[in-house]
């Protein structure tokens, strides 16, 4: 597998508040690594520091490096805009638009400045399958995003991520606020999704982190305590 991002000895502080410690990761293309570990322990924190999404906290501090191939993504001259094209997010609840499934789809292809009528919807065709979401919303693609389900809303999220074609995934908690079935929908969807992005998910479940990452990376206080195969983690007496 081909490294994708790495993070070298990472800090960050909210204020006076350190809530990463030196957190040294490695992902590689065509894997799910998760992040595990109690609540408050970081996780999140390390998510955000990805796609740089913290960089929107006024009081709060980053050291270290963090690089997205052979980039460093905060070296000021890098675009913001151009990162979060290419390292994708989703969120614990799912966050539809009050706006049309079409809609919702091509919002970031919109944001980008993208013009050309059959190449979006030939981009939200796609993103809809890929999301598995295609089947259950092609007659009714004008309808608000807000009449889905709580699974379709997120796969609709996952679908609005996919469209701007990322080569990185965030995903916080995405199935935590999903019932069982559709829970084991987006888990199902990250198998699939895996052999074409790097996925990095958070989780407080080690029982999902087992069903679906390849690496689990745990957390605790801010530190990465321990990483490795999901395989071996998990069965280490
Ligand atoms: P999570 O589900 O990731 O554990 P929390 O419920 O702890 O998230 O926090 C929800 C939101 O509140 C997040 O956006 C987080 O950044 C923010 N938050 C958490 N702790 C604090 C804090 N001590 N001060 C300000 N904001 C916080
Ligand atoms: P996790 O995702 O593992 O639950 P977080 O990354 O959300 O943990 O939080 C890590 C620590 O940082 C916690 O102590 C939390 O209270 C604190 N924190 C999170 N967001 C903020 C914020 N916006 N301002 C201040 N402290 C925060």
């Amino acid at each position: 597998p081909k490294l994708k991002m790495t993070s070298t000895d990472l800090n960050f502080y909210y204020g006076d508040f350190q809530a990463l410690h030196n957190v040294n990761l490695q992902f590689q293309e065509c894997q799910v690594t998760a992040l595990i570990g109690p609540s408050g322990c970081g996780k999140s924190t390390y998510l955000r520091c990805l796609n740089r999404m913290n960089d929107l906290i006024p009081i709060s501090r980053v050291e270290g490096k963090i690089m997205l191939d052979d980039e460093d993504i905060y070296d000021p001259s890098l675009d913001v805009v151009m990162l979060r094209r290419r390292v994708g997010m989703v969120f614990q609840k799912p966050n539809p638009f009050p706006k049309s499934i079409f809609e919702n789809t091509a919002y970031g292809l919109r944001v980008n400045g993208v013009k050309d009528k059959a190449f979006i919807q030939h981009r939200v065709e796609e993103s809809l399958k890929r999301a598995a979401l295609w089947e259950e919303v092609k007659d009714r693609l004008d309808d608000t995003a807000l009449g889905l389900s709580g699974g379709q809303q997120q796969r609709l999220c996952i679908a609005r991520a996919l469209a701007v074609e990322p080569e990185v995934l965030l995903m916080d908690e995405p199935a935590s606020a999903l019932d069982p079935i559709a829970t084991q929908k987006i888990e199902d969807l990250i198998h699939e999704l895996k052999e074409l992005y790097t996925i990095i998910i958070v989780t407080h479940s080690m029982q999902q982190a087992a069903r679906v990452s390849d690496m689990t990376a745990f957390f605790y206080m801010g530190k990465l305590i321990e990483v490795g195969e999901t395989d071996t983690v998990f069965t280490r007496p």
